[in-house]
């Protein structure tokens, strides 16, 4: 071979090396799964019943494996999400759709929201009462308006436009909720509902949804619907789905500043989340959050005695986790 062809080759090679540094590797498809919460508090094994616990064990089974199935067929990880979060919506277990907590007021006030990672298109609703699935609301308002957020009045009636299930404020009525109303000065009561999935495509998306807080008063919007807050994705990091005090959750930025550690840090999603934990103690709230990254990798961090979690990745067996770690 001649000495200028060798160098030829040589050359083409460096450029390759150095047009492709920097760049991050290619998703693998045979990576897919989900991460799941269905909220984080004051969840010890003393305070639950073995019947209570199977029925948690048992919702949070269904919900893995139908998200687990839509992706194994090859479809989106934003239909997973959705499916999933539904599911647990239409549970009374969950401070979500079905079992959410009342107002001050006595009713009941939604919020959702969901990201695509790999837009980085969001939606989001607030403060929905007539809405059965919250998180289909916030979907159809990122894929069907140029707005992220739609609160209140406005967004029932747009969810009503867009054809979603409507029902009564009193379906969303359940005696235990009610009660917890009566005795919310005993303590707050979590149960936000969440999910990351990661798709055949490498595509992440995070969707969160809730009731709120026990006894909120004067339109209160927590950190679930804020894109950023308690939800956030995206394909270059993770997807995050968080629960707990709200209002600490917004005022740290919590989702997204678990994809930033990722970014600028070059933190794994495993640090990154217990990083933006202790943020969280530090700063007097109490909460979880669950978080996975582009390779499967999964993050489930939390700073309460428990948190409703679970996960099943690549074809093997889902996980189901209630009490601390
Ligand atoms: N984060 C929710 C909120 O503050 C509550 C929860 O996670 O249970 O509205």
């Amino acid at each position: 071979m001649k000495v200028t062809k060798i160098f030829k080759i040589l050359t083409i090679a460096l450029v390759f090396t150095i047009m492709n540094c920097g760049k991050t590797p290619l998703h693998n498809p045979t990576v897919y799964g989900l991460v799941i919460h269905g909220g984080a508090g004051t969840i010890t094994k003393e305070r639950m019943s073995p019947e209570k616990e199977a029925e948690y064990r048992g919702k949070i089974m269904g919900a893995l494996t139908a998200g687990y199935r839509i992706l194994e067929r090859g479809d989106s990880s934003l239909d997973a999400v959705e499916a999933v979060v539904r599911i647990m919506e239409d549970s009374p277990l969950f401070n979500a759709g079905k079992g959410a907590v009342f107002t001050n007021e006595g009713t009941n006030e939604l919020d959702a929201s969901i990201m695509d990672g790999s837009t980085l298109q969001a939606g989001a609703v607030a403060g929905v009462k007539t809405v059965k699935n919250p998180i289909s609301a916030a979907r159809k308002v990122m894929e069907k308006t140029w707005h992220v957020m739609l609160a209140g009045d406005g967004a029932d009636h747009f969810a009503a436009e867009q054809g979603l299930e409507i029902v009564d404020n009193n379906y969303f009525y359940t005696e235990r909720r009610w009660k917890a109303l009566k005795n919310a000065q005993e303590g707050e009561k979590y149960g936000t509902v969440g999910c990351v999935a990661l798709d055949k495509n490498g595509n992440i998306t995070a969707g969160t949804s809730t009731g709120g807080l026990t006894n909120k008063r004067w339109g209160r919007v927590g950190d679930t619907p804020i894109i950023g807050a308690g939800t956030y994705a995206n394909n270059e990091t993770c997807g995050v789905s968080g629960t707990g005090q709200g209002e600490y959750f917004i005022r740290g930025s919590i989702a997204y500043d678990v994809s930033a550690l990722m970014i600028y840090r070059s933190l794994t999603v495993k640090d990154a989340a217990g990083r933006v934990i202790d943020k969280l103690s530090g700063s007097g709230g109490k909460g979880g959050l669950i978080a996975m990254d582009r390779n499967g990798n999964i993050a489930m961090s939390f700073n309460t005695e428990g948190m409703y979690r679970g996960y099943r990745i690549n074809g093997s067996e889902s996980v189901i986790k209630i009490y601390g770690h």
